[in-house]
């Protein structure tokens, strides 16, 4: 008989491939599920209910991934965990291949602490999979309450709570702490100054008022860019432009609605002039629905001497996988990797968070 393989690990891989192919949240679930409530479970146990068929039984397994199961321990890659892997996307070119090879970290991401679907742990286990050196955790702040943005006392909460995950993890990746703090209507940050003062890294986004006019809208983001607590300009446009971009292959549309937003209307020149004046970066997010900022602005922003953060904003640990839409994005832009702050090691980008403040 063929070595048993590692059921559990499967499961988390099937989940991760298909977050990573941005298919509907509920299936990405199943597997979740199954691996949390299989997790548990001795390898003699998980062999007996394999064997005589209760693996269903158990809460959070359904048919599907009780095959799975039954097939890992039988030594052979799940059929489903296959299916997956052989549609998976088409290869980078070369230069938004060398890029994504340079990113040592991410410097947008969420947990389940705010609207992520996931614990940090989980978030921290698939960065150090992808053989990110650091993941900068980043919830959302207090006004965002539709995405259960945490109080000051939550994020001191989750701070106490990161240094003890980091314990834990291996030798040579933690996680950073962090914020994507609302840009208010008036240019200020949606948080404390001392407990922004404390992170490693902040991320600053409007996501409020996008419509609001020219030059509101620009005297909003020059405030936020020159507040020396603000390391990344996020998402700056806000648009959405809902298409799934070439790459992200998977087998049906279900589960996403079509939703787009034009973007906000600033004096992009401004922005950019002040950000080089600041050295605040401009972040690549490479979420497939923002692909934001446009490419036109990327390179304005280039030529305006900014430096860059790719970033996933993920919100999922398979999402973490979509820093290589932002590659290439920014290398077709011609951004070279000695402008993006996450090429740096995690001391590095640190010591210039702090020196900034
Ligand atoms: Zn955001
Ligand atoms: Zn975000």
């Amino acid at each position: 008989m063929a070595r048993a393989r590692d059921p559990i690990a499967d499961l988390r891989r099937i989940a991760f491939l298909l977050e990573r192919a941005n298919e509907a949240t509920y299936r990405v679930r199943a597997f979740r599920s199954a691996a949390k409530a299989l997790a548990g479970l001795s390898t003699a146990e998980l062999t007996e209910r394999a064997g005589n068929g209760t693996l269903t039984e158990l809460a959070g397994v359904g048919d599907v991934t009780a095959r799975c199961v039954a097939e890992s321990l039988a030594g052979e890659e799940p059929v489903y965990l296959r299916r997956l892997v052989a549609t998976e996307g088409s290869d980078l070119d070369a230069e938004a291949t060398a890029l994504r090879a340079a990113l040592r970290g991410d410097c947008h991401t969420h947990s389940d602490w705010s609207d992520g679907g996931s614990p940090i742990e989980e978030m921290a286990l698939a960065a150090v999979e992808l053989g990110h050196e650091y993941l900068v955790l980043t919830d959302h702040s207090p006004r965002l309450t539709v995405a259960r943005g945490l109080t000051a006392d939550r994020l001191r909460r989750q701070l106490d709570h990161v240094a003890q995950v980091n314990a834990a993890l291996p030798e040579g990746f933690r996680i950073l702490t962090g914020i994507e703090v609302d840009i208010l209507a008036d240019g200020s940050l949606d948080q404390d100054d001392d407990l922004l003062a404390r992170l490693d890294v902040v991320v600053g986004s409007v996501h409020s008022g996008l419509k609001d006019e020219r030059s509101k809208m620009t005297r909003r983001m020059l405030r936020a860019v020159a507040n020396p607590h603000l390391d990344i300009l996020g998402h700056l446009t806000g648009r959405m432009v809902s298409s799934r971009p070439a790459g992200v292959t998977g087998p049906g549309d279900r589960g996403h609605r079509a939703r787009t937003r034009a973007e906000s209307d600033f004096d992009a020149d401004a922005v950019f002039a002040a950000c080089a004046e600041h050295d605040t970066a401009v972040e690549i997010n490479s979420r497939p629905e923002r692909q934001d900022p446009p490419k036109r602005l990327i390179r304005r922003a280039l030529e305006a001497g900014c430096r860059f953060a790719i970033n996933t904003d993920a919100h999922a640990p398979g999402q973490l996988d979509w820093q290589r839409f932002g590659c290439e994005r920014a290398a077709l832009c011609g951004v070279p990797a000695e402008r993006v702050i996450n090429t740096w090691s995690a001391e590095q980008l640190v010591a210039w968070t702090h020196d900034r403040r």
